[in-house]
């Protein structure tokens, strides 16, 4: 008999066509949790992007669950341990996005040091606003805070806009980077001197509220901050107190402590730029992300 699998987010299609070559895959998106208890003893295998959540009620109420797809970085919305105490696989596709993230990264910087987002809008009001006044990328240096897989790609383009890069990470050895043409300083030290300060750390209780009052007064007054990691790096609080006052000249962000962004004084902040967490919203992402998942469904079912 065929496995069956479920797809309970919105999984790219070519990577649903290529789940069917092995396994009967049912559709039914974004199910709350108790409807998730109802279906899943008919399934072995899941697919979930960052929603629905895969709870310990779930997990527990499969009767043949092998495996757990969750095709995005985060596991926060699987409860791991309830998997591992009944032997299900849980796999992710960490490496699906770093190139999306990446160059979302420099979406970011691009739009906040050359004022597009603005220079769109008043256009729009059919304004010519030729005082929008910006900032080039040659020769400035970029203070990348995370040098794993997405702060390795922004150091690649870092290279071709003419930037100097600075990185730090405890995980790092000055080997490790040395092909990305970084320098390995420590955190005091990116953060004085950097232009850009860039950040791509995982949330970890080591990394929350990484940027805030302290951190952000040892940063140069015409310094930009952007986040494309987690919100959890960032006190909001405090860097907008820091932008308003102009301590720093601005933000670009994609992630925010709660999500959805609502009811933040970051909203009414002019030098900020603000996307809703879109940082892997690419269709190659997308396929990606999904096609990954699904070969490590398959190499786990057929097991
Ligand atoms: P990764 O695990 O490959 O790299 C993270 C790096 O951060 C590691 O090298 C680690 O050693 C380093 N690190 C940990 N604690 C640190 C600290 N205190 N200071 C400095 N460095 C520290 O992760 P990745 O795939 O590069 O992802 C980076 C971040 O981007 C994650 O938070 C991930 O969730 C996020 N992300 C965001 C989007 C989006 O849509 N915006 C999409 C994918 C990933």
């Amino acid at each position: 008999m065929k496995n069956r699998i479920l797809a309970a987010s919105k999984i790219h299609e070519s990577a649903l066509k290529k789940a069917k070559e092995f396994a009967e895959v049912d559709v039914k998106l974004d199910p709350s949790e108790d409807e998730l208890v109802r279906i899943i003893g008919d399934y072995d295998a899941i697919m979930v992007r960052s929603k629905p959540t895969v709870t310990r009620r779930v997990i527990e109420a499969a009767k043949k669950l092998k495996v757990i797809g969750r095709a995005g970085v985060g596991l926060d919305n699987v409860d791991v341990d309830a998997a591992r105490q009944r032997g299900v696989v849980v796999v992710n596709s960490p490496e699906a996005s770093s190139i999306s993230v990446a160059e979302h990264t420099f979406a970011l910087i691009l739009s906040l040091l050359r004022h597009i987002p603005k220079a769109d809008r008043t256009m729009r009001e059919g304004k010519w606003e030729k005082k929008l006044v910006g900032n080039e990328l040659y020769g400035k240096r970029l203070g990348i805070i995370g040098f794993g897989r997405i702060g390795k790609e922004v150091a690649l383009r870092a290279g071709a806009f003419g930037m100097t890069v600075v990185a730090h990470d405890p995980a790092m050895t000055s080997e490790d980077i040395r092909e990305y043409n970084a320098t390995l300083v420590d955190l005091g030290e990116l953060l004085r001197t950097s232009d850009i300060v860039s950040l791509h750390v995982p949330a970890l209780p080591s990394t929350r509220d990484l940027i805030n009052a302290k951190t952000i007064s040892l940063m140069k007054p015409t310094s930009f901050l952007i986040n494309a990691s987690r919100g959890h790096a960032i006190d909001e609080e405090a860097l907008c107190a820091a932008i308003r006052d102009r301590r720093i000249a601005g933000a670009a962000l994609d992630v925010y402590k709660k999500e959805p962004l609502e009811n933040s004084p970051l909203l009414n902040l002019e030098n900020v730029v603000l996307t809703p967490h879109l940082g892997a919203n690419t269709d190659e992402a997308q396929i990606n992300a999904g096609t990954v998942i699904v070969e490590k469904i398959r190499h786990i079912l057929s097991k």
